[in-house]
């Protein structure tokens, strides 16, 4: 930037000088041009009629170099030879000009050859020592260097600035990024602005709000499940205990202690296959989804519930609109059936109803699970499939119940992209929905 100003301002001067010098050397060359033979004393008359002007010097010389006049008074070279390069051009037969810029001054000069008749009688120089355009060029240049010596000053400062700017708010998010890292799940990024930083500052909270939230929702369920599992094991322990104190223990009550630690061992694994099953549905470990008929899968889900239902004295219907499908597996959707139809019965009374109907919408189908029974409190709806949770503890682990059931029916229609929700009817008693989609999605094989 501060060198193509001065260059162009230089070559500027150059070309001025050339002009000046150019038409000085001609207007002294045509004084002399009419002249057949170059004397000291008929050029010094010829020149003194020529207002030439524009050079610091002027030397008229012989073919041969020898001056016949200078202008220069202190020095004159008349007599001398000289041998100035435009000039030897010059008497060679071709004019010649050369300009240069050194040392706060532009020295500039200029040559033709006299001819008389084509040939050459002599030779005209004419020199200019110039400080003054000099002068105003360095000016310039001082100028220049000075106004980018005051934005490069300026930009150092600014880029020194933004720089410690932006890695004080990197420094601030990655922070943030360790600590949770190192387990302070509490730990936000905090940046003020509009910039990007603050938009993934914001995205990272929203993360690490998420993680925070699964965290706890982990914390929470490994506490339920060991709790849920302390407690047949208690029973268990407390049984064998009391069986190996009492040696004399009689027979009757042996067998009743030694069937209670069958059905503590059998409610275990109840937990821990439920258990692993919720387990399964969080990793999204799956198989493929297909086209599954429902009739077949509720026929068969109905003939494991009727001996249940009977013995609870409750009356079962299954009703199925014939063709209805779903897309999901049938595993999975036996599993819906089942856990809906069975919580139906166990919470019942005698004398109860339970129906079990699916039917056919546009493009889902949708199951509904009916009874008469015990209902469920309003405040306790919403919270019905969240993990281990029961209406009534002590009646749930009666009835045979983890607590899970409804949690994995609920992970398993909302992996396939369906919905439940539970309600009480007006007459008593709840209903269970399940909407399922019956149509594949686009792009699924
Ligand atoms: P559980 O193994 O205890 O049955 P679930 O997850 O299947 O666990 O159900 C959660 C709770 O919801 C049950 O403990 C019960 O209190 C309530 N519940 C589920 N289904 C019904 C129903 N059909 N009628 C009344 N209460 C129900």
């Amino acid at each position: 930037m501060n060198t193509y100003p001065l260059l162009v301002s230089q070559d500027l001067v150059f070309r001025a000088k050339r002009t000046t010098l150019l038409s000085s050397v001609s207007a002294l060359n045509a004084a002399v041009a009419g002249l057949d033979e170059l004397t000291e004393e008929n050029v010094a008359q010829a020149v003194s009629a020529v207002e030439a002007e524009g050079f610091s010097r002027a030397i008229i010389t012989d073919p041969y170099g020898q001056v016949l006049y200078d202008t220069r008074e202190a020095g004159n070279a008349a007599g001398r030879y000289v041998f100035y390069n435009e000039l030897v051009e010059a008497l060679r037969g071709s004019s010649a000009m050369y300009s240069v810029y050194k040392e706060g001054a532009f020295h500039s000069s200029a040559a033709q050859p006299v001819l008389y008749r084509n040939q050459i009688i002599g030779g005209v120089y004419v020199y200019e020592y110039d400080t003054q355009q000099a002068a105003l060029l360095e000016n310039l240049r001082n100028t220049l260097l000075s106004i980018s010596l005051g934005i490069a000053g300026l930009v150092v400062t600014l880029s020194m600035i933004f720089s410690r700017q932006l890695t004080w708010r990197l420094a601030s998010l990655q922070g943030a990024i360790r600590g949770v890292r190192e387990g302070a799940y509490n730990r936000r990024a905090v940046l003020s602005g509009h910039d990007e930083f603050t938009q993934i500052a914001g995205e990272f909270n929203d993360l690490v709000d998420r993680l925070q939230e699964t965290e706890s929702a982990r914390r929470q369920f490994v506490s339920d499940a060991s709790h849920e599992l302390r407690t047949p094991l208690a029973a268990i322990r407390l049984l064998t205990d009391s069986i190996l104190q009492n040696e004399g223990m009689e027979g009757e009550t042996l067998r009743e202690f030694v069937s209670d630690i069958g059905q503590e061992a059998e409610r275990l694994s109840r937990i821990t296959e439920d258990l692993l099953r919720l387990t399964r549905l969080d990793s999204g470990l799956a198989d493929a989804p297909v086209r599954v008929e429902v009739e077949p899968v509720m026929e068969r889900a109905g003939r494991m519930l009727r001996p249940v239902a009977q013995e609870k004295g409750v009356d079962l219907l299954t009703i199925c609109d014939s063709g209805a499908a779903v897309i999901a597996t049938e595993g999975e959707l036996h599993q819906i059936i089942y856990n809906l139809g069975e919580n139906a019965i166990k919470y019942n009374h005698r004398g109860g109803f339970v129906r079990i109907r699916a039917e056919t919408g546009e493009d889902a189908t949708v199951i509904t699970v009916e009874d008469n029974g015990i209902g469920i409190p309003p405040e306790d709806l919403p919270n019905v499939f969240k993990r281990f949770y029961r209406v009534d503890k002590a009646r749930s682990r009666a009835a045979g119940g983890t607590g899970l059931g409804l949690s994995i029916v609920s992970d398993t229609v909302s992996r396939r992209g369906g919905s439940i929700w539970a309600e009480n009817v007006a007459t008593g008693g709840s209903r269970f929905t399940v909407t399922l989609p019956s149509v594949e999605e686009e792009g699924c094989p």
